[in-house]
């Protein structure tokens, strides 16, 4: 199926990580992978890599406080959870591919057990993530829990316009209806590996890069079939369980491959009292006006961080009337 919208394009970041201080890794040369392991803490944190002989980069990413306090915020069920961690690694992942300011979001919709399952990235890689009508989810598979749904991937920069493309969920995961995402999108070849475990997320990715290095096409695509075929043996208790440094040397050493200094991912909420504001301003002023009779005051809850903003009819001044006599006169 197609995307419904011109899908995005975005070419690979450029700005982090790149210049001096930058780890290159050959083969029979652990120290600079060990290097950076040593320096570095491995939780909750991307690391970009790229192949010194091959137009491929790389991001590896692994979430492990980030994911539990979003967790930990809603108590989802045990598959919810899953699938939620391997959204928000994918999402971390794809946010790395932009090269401007902005969010990166990923939202599925299904009929099945989970509705809604909603996560976003920006580009200072501050994630947040929420599911929604999912606490009676009962299975741990993916093609059971988001059967018969679709994927919208959106690029929304904070200047400019924004991109949204559409794929089913296909296949028995997530990572393979991004694939498809990918193949049917004309962008850069793009492939992700992805698991979870409830308390644990972690992703890899591989993007092809416009040909510079490669002779022609053809040796292009043998060194991107090659990268592929050694990150597919990568397992899913490899991906939890080694720091990025090691995944890439268990998998690439034979391929010199230059690690940039990683950068860390934070669960942050972008939410605010304006903007919960300005949601309330778009309402129906009769209807803010009945809430306040009844109620006294309006309280709104944040989906992504439990966070409670309370307005009281003087707040709301600017919306419906300040004057508690003239209104119930
Ligand atoms: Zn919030």
């Amino acid at each position: 199926m197609a995307s419904n919208t011109e899908p995005a394009r975005p070419p690979p970041r450029a700005a982090r990580g790149t210049g001096p201080g930058s780890h290159i890794a050959r083969p029979g040369n652990d120290l600079a992978y060990n290097s950076v392991m040593k320096t570095e803490n491995t939780s909750d944190r991307c690391l970009r890599f790229l192949f010194e002989e091959a137009d491929i980069r790389g991001e590896s990413v692994h979430l492990n406080r980030a994911y539990r306090d979003i967790v930990a915020l809603h108590q989802y069920p045990p598959g919810v959870s899953l699938m939620l961690g391997q959204f928000l690694a994918a999402a971390t992942l794809l946010s790395t591919t932009l090269k401007f300011e902005g969010k990166l979001v990923l939202q599925a919709r299904s009929e099945a057990q989970i509705p809604l399952l909603m996560v976003e990235c920006d580009h200072q890689l501050h994630v947040r993530a929420i599911a929604r009508g999912a606490q009676e989810a009962t299975s741990l598979r993916f093609d059971q829990l988001l059967a018969g749904g679709q994927l919208a991937i959106t690029i929304d920069p904070t200047r400019g316009q924004r991109y949204q493309g559409i794929v089913p969920l296909s296949g028995d995961s997530l990572a393979h209806s991004l694939d498809a995402y990918f193949r049917l999108s004309e962008q850069l070849e793009t492939r992700l590996w992805l698991a979870a475990d409830g308390q644990r997320a972690a992703g890899l990715l591989l993007q092809q890069l416009p040909r510079k290095l490669a002779a022609d096409p053809e040796a292009q695509q043998d060194a991107w079939d090659n990268a592929c075929v050694l990150a597919a043996t990568v397992t899913r208790q490899e991906l939890l369980d080694l720091p990025g440094e090691s995944l890439l040397h268990r998998l690439f050493h034979e391929e010199p491959v230059r690690l940039f200094p990683p950068a860390a991912v934070t669960f942050r909420c972008n939410c605010s009292r304006e903007r919960t504001f300005n949601a309330l301003s778009a309402l129906d002023p009769g209807e803010i006006e009945e809430l306040l009779q009844e109620l006294g005051s309006i309280t709104m809850d944040c989906e992504f961080c439990n966070q409670q903003y309370r307005f009281a009819r003087e707040d709301l001044a600017g919306i419906v009337g300040g004057d508690q006599a003239k209104i119930l006169h």
